[in-house]
């Protein structure tokens, strides 16, 4: 570890490993930072991602793909399905990953271009001067260390420090946090190449539960449930009693919690000499709580944005307001839109959403391909009365 780099990513995440290997494949001086000792442990995440958006940004490795999924149901809470298809079933549209094994190879991927990559390696605070982040202190294997960078990356997931450090307001409000649960169950009967959602306010109230496919008797199940739309403790309750209903006699292998954040995009994620990304940048989809594409998307957003702010020599916040619009035009739109959508659909209660899933059957919307509506839920440009107007 040397005592200055060009740019230093805190967390080792999809999003601050992309904005590493981003930041080093344009020839900066990287240090990428994680705290755990073990990058991609522990897993809070139900690891679904769609195809084309994960292919911008990596070769698929079979090694991380547990399941390759071409279907998705939807269970209202009335006991109907609601099932979508590709018409060729052969068709890979997403994976469930193995994040522990995926997250692993997108920071060797930024070792690969030459960023350094160091565990147990925490930031503890942000060195600033005269207003403007330009470095971090920390704690590496018991050592402290202060090290400068004109550009910090704050990549450290939901429960981000680095972004309050620097003046920037991330606090996650109860009313826009899902709090979820979810086991790694074995010795399930599922669809393998299926993704299931289930939704009704005994199953996840304001949110879903999901069973997502990791080989063909194994599947991540959890369930995210609005914290402010119940009276019951915990979702690992929520959760005992669904798996108990649909899964009696599995096996638990892992069990974890987890903080989805349920809102707009912030106003500001950048200042002078530091840019948010992903989860702490509250950048995944408030309507389906997918983050690993906006963390990936973020990332090297980040990574370019600061390479030509250290070129053009100005990394102030003017400089690197140059990444809010980037990102306000891409993923903060989609994020704008779902939002909204989020806020409908949480809203309904279990007769609504009955008659909503009723009225998607008999509109015939089942011959709709998943492609299409997965493209359009993360499609930033595609306006909410245009979404609607295909549905109703
Ligand atoms: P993270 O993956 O959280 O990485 C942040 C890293 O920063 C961590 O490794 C952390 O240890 C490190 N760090 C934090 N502070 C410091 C510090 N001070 N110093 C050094 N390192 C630090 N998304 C999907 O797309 N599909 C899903 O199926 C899905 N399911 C989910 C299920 C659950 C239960 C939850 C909670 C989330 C789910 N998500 C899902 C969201 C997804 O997991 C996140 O959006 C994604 O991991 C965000 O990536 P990130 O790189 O921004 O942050």
């Amino acid at each position: 570890m040397k005592d200055k780099y060009d740019v230093i990513v805190v967390g080792a995440g999809p999003s601050g490993s992309i904005a590493a290997r981003t930041a080093a494949e344009k020839g900066l001086e990287v240090l990428l930072i994680e705290k755990r000792q073990e990058i991609g442990e522990p897993v809070r995440c139900g690891e679904g991602v769609p195809r084309n958006a994960l292919l911008k940004f990596t070769d698929i490795d079979p090694k991380w793909v547990c399941s390759k999924i071409s279907g998705a149901r939807l269970f209202s809470p009335d006991g109907n399905k609601f099932e979508l298809r590709e018409k060729n079933s052969d068709t890979e549209l997403g994976y469930v990953l193995d994040r522990k094994i995926f997250d692993r190879d997108m920071a060797r991927s930024a070792a690969n271009a030459g960023a350094e990559v160091m565990v147990k390696t925490q930031a503890t605070s942000l060195l600033m001067d005269k207003g403007q982040v330009c470095g971090i202190r920390g704690i590496s294997r018991g050592e402290c260390f202060e090290i400068a960078a004109p550009v910090v990356i704050g990549a450290d997931g939901v429960e981000s420090k680095i972004g309050r450090w620097a003046g920037i307001d991330t606090t996650l409000k109860l009313k826009h946090a899902a709090t979820c649960a979810q086991f790694h169950l074995t010795g399930i009967d599922i669809d393998p190449s299926c993704c299931d959602f289930y939704f009704g306010s005994s199953v996840a109230p304001g949110c879903y539960a999901w069973v997502f496919p990791k080989g063909k008797d194994e599947a991540n199940v959890g369930l995210g449930m609005l914290a402010s739309m119940t009276d019951r403790s915990h979702p690992i309750q929520y959760l005992t009693e669904f798996v108990n209903a649909r899964f009696p006699g599995s096996s638990i292998l892992e069990s974890v919690a987890g903080i989805v954040p349920v809102q707009d995009t912030l106003p500001c994620i950048s200042t002078g000499g530091m840019m948010l990304t992903g989860d702490a940048a509250r950048l995944s989809d408030p309507l389906t709580g997918a983050g690993i594409i906006s963390a990936m998307a973020s990332g090297r957003i980040s990574g370019n944005v600061a390479a030509d702010a250290i070129r053009s020599g100005d990394v102030s916040a003017s400089s690197l307001a140059a990444y809010d619009r980037e990102i306000f035009d891409t993923i903060g739109r989609m994020i704008s839109r779902n939002y909204k959508l989020a806020m409908v659909v949480s809203r309904m209660n279990d007769s609504s959403l009955n008659i909503f899933f009723g009225t998607l059957k008999s509109r015939g919307m089942e011959k709709v391909p998943l492609s299409f509506v997965s493209d359009t839920i993360f499609n930033p440009g595609m306006p909410l009365f245009k979404i609607l107007s295909k549905i109703f």
